[in-house]
């Protein structure tokens, strides 16, 4: 409305400029007066330049603003605004301009916050992550991988993998990714710091929305924790079966003499019969050592725990040695004040006393000594039993804990001992919030102290 008004006023203008031109001109021709004529086209010539400037302010230059803000906003500026206050369907145009940046400048901004959360979590994610493109060239590795495979950025990315990646199950991975379009699972070993890192690969492939294959996302995840459990399970079941083998194979073996031959003689009859009834007797305390474990180990396994009087408990072990002891003509020595008293559960601490006891005698020479002691500090209970025994080499001790580690495979057999006492030892001590240590010097003797929490806060 405005705006027609204008031009209505400006077309008013003009017409009263051509009538004032033609009157001024009929006027100086009938007075025959040049000057008058000169002077009437001059000020009709300044006075159209004064319309001229105002329709070039009022109509051309805010088009020239518009299509400015319009040329940064294409470039991606979105910040351009159109500043000049324009009327009518100038000002529309420049307010809608407006709109549209803010708009742009909204949207922007979103994208830029989602590729940055994109960005933390691509990240951040515990896996290794490699995005290729559809001719194999890498656009992407986020942290995780360089920490697997070492490098920068810059040492990846805008390279074709095959140039950077040497591992040939990657490229084999990659390749059969992109051949067969599907996922493909590949694991590979990285030597890492004198240690073997296990790590599996899966190639996904990357679709457009025509189902055109776009490229490739390659995730690796470090699966060496899981490899070591799966070694440990394999040689936890391979020892288990040969310790079982070993009295089972003897007590057939036996068995079937004694049925074939043995029962009219009564001397290899009960020679036989003892072997048998031993080797059984080995088997028994091989299932109950691993029958501990196992409990110890049940998800949800509790300790019960009581007040503990230590002096008392050691008084109750003792005696199940008695024989031993006197076999051996071992001497045993117990220093602990009958003062401590702390909180633990009574029948494993008894197991951790039985199983250390029976080594340092099984380990111990003939009038060898023994020596029982316990310690107390503001926070813990120290139990130490020390042996004048055989010792155990300084290169063993860190595996000493381990299931079914001996130094002496036949002498541990000799003595009863299944391998898995001092791992029981150490698995009850970690149960409790402690830990067990080991002394050791070759034919010197041992010194395992076992050290206890006090303070129920402190278990786990
Ligand atoms: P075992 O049933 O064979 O005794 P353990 O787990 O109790 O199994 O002990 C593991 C190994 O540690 C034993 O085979 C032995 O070689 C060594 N060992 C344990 N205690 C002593 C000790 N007091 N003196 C010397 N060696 C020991």
């Amino acid at each position: 409305m405005n705006e027609s008004f204008s031009k209505l006023k400006f077309a008013y203008a003009f017409a009263i400029l051509i009538i004032m031109a033609i009157v001024g001109a009929v006027l100086s021709l009938i007075v025959e007066d040049y000057i008058i004529l000169i002077s009437v086209l001059g000020i009709l010539y300044i006075l159209l330049l004064i319309i001229l400037l105002n329709a070039f302010h009022k109509y051309i230059k805010p088009i020239q603003v518009a299509s400015k803000t319009m040329g940064e906003l294409l470039k991606g500026n979105y910040r351009a605004r159109v500043h000049h206050p324009f009327n009518g369907s100038i000002g529309d145009l420049s307010r809608q301009i407006n709109e549209l940046a803010r708009n742009l400048s909204e949207l922007s901004i979103n994208e830029q916050m989602q590729a940055d959360q994109l960005k933390t979590v691509i990240d951040n994610t515990e896996s290794g992550l490699v995005l290729l493109d559809e001719k194999g060239y890498i656009h992407l590795v986020n942290r995780k991988f360089l920490s697997m495979f070492g490098g920068q950025q810059r040492d990846y990315v805008g390279y074709l993998y095959y140039d950077v990646m040497r591992q040939t199950a990657i490229h084999r991975t990659v390749q059969e990714t992109f051949l067969y379009e599907k996922n493909v699972k590949k694991s590979i070993t990285l030597d890492k710091d004198t240690r073997h890192m296990y790590i599996e690969v899966v190639g996904a492939p990357i679709f457009t929305e025509r189902k055109l294959l776009k490229g490739a996302v390659l995730a690796f995840y470090d699966i060496t924790d899981f490899k070591n459990v799966e070694v440990m399970r394999k040689d936890f079941v391979a020892n288990v079966s040969h310790e079982l083998k070993t009295p089972i194979t003897s007590i057939t073996g036996f068995a079937e003499t004694l049925l074939d031959e043995g029962l009219s003689n009564p001397e290899i009859n009960r020679q036989f019969t003892e072997i048998i009834y031993n080797e059984s007797n080995r088997l028994q305390v091989l299932i109950n050592d691993l029958l501990t474990l196992s409990k110890l180990e049940q998800e949800g396994f509790t300790l019960s725990y009581s007040d503990i009087h230590l002096i008392t408990i050691v008084n109750e072990v003792l005696p199940a040695f008695k024989q031993k002891i006197a076999e051996k003509d071992i001497s045993v020595d117990t220093s602990i004040s009958d003062s401590i008293h702390f909180i633990a559960d009574q029948e494993k601490l008894k197991q951790i006393l039985i199983n250390l006891l029976a080594n340092a005698i099984n380990y111990t020479p003939e009038q060898g000594k023994i020596k029982i002691q316990a310690v107390e500090s503001e926070d813990d209970v120290h139990i130490m039993i020390s042996d004048t025994g055989i010792g155990i080499p300084q290169d063993v001790t860190p595996r000493i804990f381990e299931r079914f580690f001996r130094v002496d495979k036949a002498r541990s057999r000799d003595t009863g001992g299944t391998g898995l006492g001092l791992a029981i030892v150490k698995h009850i001590s970690e149960l409790h919030g402690g830990h067990v240590t080991v002394e050791s010097e070759l034919n010197k003797g041992s010194t395992f102290t076992v050290v206890l929490p006090k303070n129920l806060d402190k278990v786990k």
